[in-house]
């Protein structure tokens, strides 16, 4: 009998979890080991961030479902690696310390065969000082983040009504931020709903982001096919951004934020203050904190992790300055080229390099999106981990399986408003998600696979997305139909 142990149950470790079960059945053991007892479908965040859903709709929890599928579940924060074992047995293990309230703090090892690194972002909020819903200003990362930020607008739409202008900031918090994806969505939902409320033009909407251009999104920008014509995903955000009257600042990284006040600096080395009423500004990420202990105790969590605290995986990470990046540098099958019997899937692996180009101001200070591992890649490359981790449980001799971001497709959906007849969406797809100019030398991507349109189809599309992936998160009949 073969153990799988899965750190994380969030995209990427749920998806591993269900799959490697439904594979491995009842003579393999699958164990699941992650802090939160529930589930969270991260991407309605948004819409529980502006009051159009409860948090209930966007959580469920994980131990009842765990128990049906015959999956071990400790809920704790893995905190140490020993892949080599220990004093009393050479099996590796890893340690963890509970957060169930009936054992809280108490601290075990947990032996495996196989190891599955899915313990996606840290959110850094300690990166800019004063960021966050501990220091000045709002989160949509988690769903209890969500409902604060919803119950903030509220205060802030109550303002508006009585003719308090109020000016609302979205974007990103740190110069190294990922997932601008979200702060977008954010803003135009929040666009959505001031217009719903009839207040829109007392509010003032700012993006301030670590983007250089509009229509970033952390992958270098898109040259995209929209209704049969090229344009590119800037032109199309800038537009979109002049539409709906929303002002963005752009190349900024954000110094620190004070009670109404947010400092940044931009590209060109200036420094700015910027007023507000509302901010909801996103964290930078980090790896999880994991350390690494080789058999007779010493660290090497340098050997297993970059220094941001992800896993070092099949990737090329000596390539050095911008000019020697090339799509063969992304990893294939997320594999420890230190212990055989280690992967790493979704935001938990190192990338080898940005996506989009790095940039820095005349201070030194590094104003460059981070490469977003989005959802569908984060539950692809969990899939290709698992098939590979069960064929070598099956003595299969078959070449691993592979999903590397630089030929592997994507769609985001992201929503620009709520409702049934109102709501909107812009859908983007993109192949592949990691630019490959030796393939493609014109834009880097296949204009047949990379597209760009935005409307209430959109939006409908989103919805449902919201249904199927809670229907399969929750291992419903059928689930592993739903493509990750
Ligand atoms: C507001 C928001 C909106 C988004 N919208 C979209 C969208 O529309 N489409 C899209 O594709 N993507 C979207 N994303 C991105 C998407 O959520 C991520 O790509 C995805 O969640 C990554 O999956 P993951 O498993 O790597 O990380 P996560 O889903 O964050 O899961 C990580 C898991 O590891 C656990 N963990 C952390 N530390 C430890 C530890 N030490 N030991 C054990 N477990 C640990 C966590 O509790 C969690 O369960 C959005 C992200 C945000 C923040």
């Amino acid at each position: 009998m073969a153990r799988v142990v899965i750190l994380g149950a969030g995209v990427a470790g749920h998806t591993a979890a269900l799959h490697a079960k439904r594979i491995l059945g009842s003579r393999h053991e699958v164990i699941v080991i992650s802090p939160n007892s529930n589930w969270n479908w991260i991407p309605s965040n948004i819409w529980v961030g502006v009051g159009k859903m409860r948090q209930e709709q966007v959580l469920f929890p994980l131990a009842p479902l765990y128990r049906r599928k015959k999956i071990e579940f400790h809920q704790g924060f893995a905190t140490e690696i020993h892949p080599e074992g220990g004093s009393e047995s050479e099996r590796p293990f890893v340690v963890v310390k509970s957060t169930h309230p009936d054992s809280i703090d108490q601290v075990e090892q947990i032996e495996y065969d196989y190891l599955i690194n899915c313990t996606g972002p840290k959110l850094n909020f300690a990166a800019t000082e004063g960021l966050g819903p501990e220091g000045h200003s709002l989160s949509v990362c988690t769903a209890s983040h969500a409902v604060e930020a919803a119950e903030n607008l509220k205060v802030a739409i109550d303002k508006l009504k009585q003719s308090q202008p109020q000016r609302f900031v979205v974007g990103t918090g740190h110069g190294t931020c990922t997932c601008e994806g979200a702060a977008f969505e954010y803003t135009f939902n929040l666009d959505h709903v001031l217009r719903e409320e009839g207040v829109r033009d007392q509010a003032e909407v700012i993006y301030l982001t670590n983007e250089a251009e509009l229509g970033d999104f952390g992958v270098g920008g898109l040259t995209f096919t929209q209704q049969g014509f090229q344009t590119t995903s800037r032109l199309w955000t800038e537009s979109l951004f002049r539409e709906r009257e929303v002002r963005p600042i752009l190349g900024a990284h954000c110094t620190k934020i004070e009670e109404g006040v947010i400092h940044y600096e931009q590209l060109d080395g200036t420094t700015h203050t910027l007023d507000f009423d509302f901010a909801m500004l996103l964290p930078p990420f980090k790896g999880a904190d994991l350390k690494a202990y080789n058999r007779t105790g010493e660290d090497i969590s340098d050997q297993i992790f970059n220094p941001a605290g992800f896993m070092k995986v099949d990737g090329n990470y000596a390539v050095g300055s911008y000019e020697n990046w090339s799509a063969s540098d992304w990893p294939k099958t997320y594999q420890s080229p230190v212990y055989d019997n280690i992967y790493a899937a979704g935001i938990a692996f190192a990338p080898p390099h940005q996506i989009s180009v790095p940039r820095t101001s005349p201070n030194g200070t590094i104003i460059t999106p981070a490469p977003p591992r989005t959802g569908m890649p984060s539950g692809m490359i969990a899939k290709a981990v698992v098939l590979t981790v069960v064929d070598r449980i099956q003595g299969k001799k078959t070449p691993p399986h592979e999903a590397p971001m630089s030929s592997m497709g994507a769609a985001c959906i992201a929503s620009a408003g709520m409702g049934f007849l109102r709501g909107s969406a812009a859908s983007m797809t993109m192949h592949p998600v990691v630019p490959d100019w030796d393939t493609y030398p014109e834009t880097g991507r296949d204009l047949k696979g990379t597209s760009g349109e935005i409307g209430l189809a959109g939006h409908w599309m989103k919805h449902i997305l919201h249904i199927l992936f809670l229907y399969k998160a929750k291992a419903r009949p059928m689930w592993w139909l739903i493509p990750e």
